[in-house]
């Protein structure tokens, strides 16, 4: 049962038909994983929390620097030096204390994600790095677990949703492995506008509060791409690749 603080705080979602009293107490009982706490994880987090997702799993090995300041907008600036997972718990539990936070301080390798994923019902796939999102996406795979993909460059961001059914691609079915046919910068070089990772931080969590109240159309096979400078959104149709070796080990090709 909601109580009357929550039927106050989510009373504008909640009027929405779709999610109503019964959806908020979905959400109450919903937990998301969220990898990476910088521009695109920190729009996310907030977004998620704010919502009233009942318990949030925030992980990153990184420290707070004073150049990730004009875009990841957890951290402000006395939290330069601090980690990445205490700053954003600070902050998320100051907007909304009923959400119970889980904090990983490290960098999880495909076997620690496979560990860990069956602990939540959505992923948020907040990374900066292609061997990451390559990890997390085999893992989500693997364990049958639905996650958001999102990633930006300059002016230009994309994300898309998988969710473990036959018909829907993984993020190697939309880019196999070798050539990358996409850049993503490493973080030591890459540009960005601070803007365009909070625009496709907030699609993740709208993403994930839509599929955990079965609201709407995901992305699922479809790449969205946003590009800032000319203040347009584009779709990539894609399917399922029979080549995947991680689709195709999970019997996805029968
Ligand atoms: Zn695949």
């Amino acid at each position: 049962m909601l109580t009357s603080d929550s039927k106050a705080r989510y009373a504008r979602q909640m009027l929405l038909p779709e999610v109503g009293p019964g959806g908020q107490e979905k959400l109450g009982k919903s937990s998301v994983l969220i990898i990476g706490l910088g521009g695109l994880g920190s729009p996310a987090a907030y977004y998620l929390a704010a919502a009233g997702i009942g318990r949030l799993g925030l992980v990153d090995s990184d420290y707070v620097e004073v150049s990730n300041l004009n875009r990841q907008i957890l951290h402000f600036t006395p939290d330069v030096k601090k980690m990445k997972t205490k700053s954003a718990a600070e902050k998320i539990n100051q907007l909304n204390p009923e959400v119970t936070l889980e904090t990983y301080n490290c960098h999880m390798d495909k076997q620690q994600l496979l560990d860990i994923l069956p602990q939540y019902d959505f992923v948020i796939e907040a990374t900066d790095n292609f061997s990451s999102k390559y990890a997390i996406s085999d893992a989500c795979v693997t364990s049958g677990k639905a996650f958001c993909h999102a990633g930006i460059t300059g002016y230009e961001g994309q994300a898309f949703t998988y969710v473990p059914k036959q018909s829907c691609g993984c993020f190697r079915c939309l880019f196999p492995e070798s050539p990358h046919p996409v850049k993503m910068p490493d973080k030591a070089t890459g540009t960005v506008l601070g803007t365009v990772p909070g625009i496709m931080g907030t699609i993740q969590a709208t993403e994930a509060i839509k599929y955990l109240l079965a609201i709407g159309d995901l992305l699922l096979n479809r790449l969205l791409i946003y590009n800032a400078k000319q203040m347009k959104m584009r779709i990539v149709h894609f399917s399922p690749s029979a080549k995947c070796p991680v689709c195709r080990k999970q019997k996805r090709f029968a």
